[in-house]
């Protein structure tokens, strides 16, 4: 017989990558208290960003002034459009690019400078097109310690938030589906390691699932 575990929850939060932990450190500062459920184990918080490059795309950055590069919204739209051939009827593809194009450097380069991630001061280039031209400047901005420069810093604030009780995580708990009632979405539902089941969902009223998403595109 499998042991049943059921966990509360005003929010949770499934996959602990780096959209993951963005989006519940987002909750935990705006006082919720969070259950993030992971099918990997704890090693690998963090998830595909604990192996990459850490190279993020920012717009008229304060690297790039200090290195002369002459960078504007304007020309990171006209490269982002032609190298992502977006087609005019895109509308959602120019929302997104538009949206992170004019408030990646303030938003997403002061939200991790905020939380102690630094930028190497070097600005390269990334994608610069064969056959489409792509960017017009170097943008690929490089974490200092790559992918683990920006996961460790964040783990680091997880960590305390969970040693105050607010936040629950739970790895080797794959979700495998989200639990409805009356057409709202209110838990979900999956297996752990042991073989167990496991019911997430909300103590009552006001409780919302989080589909996780990711911060920011680098390039
Ligand atoms: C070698 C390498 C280099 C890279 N370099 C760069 C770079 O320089 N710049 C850049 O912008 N991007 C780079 N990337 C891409 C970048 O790392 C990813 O796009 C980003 O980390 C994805 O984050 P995520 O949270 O969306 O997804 P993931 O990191 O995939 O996280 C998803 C999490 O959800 C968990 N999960 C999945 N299914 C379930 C389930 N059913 N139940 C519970 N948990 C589940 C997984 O275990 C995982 O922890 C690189 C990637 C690699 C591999």
């Amino acid at each position: 017989m499998t042991a049943k575990s059921t966990y509360k929850a005003e929010v949770v939060v499934i996959g602990g990558g780096l959209a993951g932990m963005v989006t519940a450190l987002e909750l935990l500062d705006a006082g919720k208290r969070v259950v993030m459920l992971d099918a990997a184990t704890r090693e690998r918080f963090g998830g595909l960003a604990l192996w990459s490059f850490g190279g993020m795309f920012f717009v008229d950055s304060p690297e790039q002034r200090k290195n002369g590069i002459k960078d504007s919204v304007d020309l990171a739209m006209r490269d982002w459009v032609r190298y992502g051939e977006l087609d005019p009827n895109d509308v959602w593809p120019y929302r997104w690019a538009e949206a992170y194009v004019n408030r990646c450097t303030e938003e997403v380069r002061g939200w991790l400078a905020e939380r102690g991630v630094s930028i190497f001061r070097a600005v390269g280039w990334t994608e610069r097109g064969y056959f489409v031209p792509g960017n017009s400047v170097p943008r690929f901005h490089i974490v200092w310690g790559t992918g683990e420069g920006i996961v460790l810093p964040l783990i680091e604030r997880l960590d305390a938030h969970e040693k105050s009780g607010r936040l629950q995580l739970h790895f080797d708990h794959r979700v495998d589906g989200i639990t409805q009632e009356g057409g709202q979405v209110v838990g979900c539902h999956g297996t752990s390691g042991a073989g167990s089941f496991e019911d997430c969902r909300r103590p009552r009223q006001g409780a919302q699932g989080v589909a996780a998403r990711p911060m920011g595109r680098a390039t």
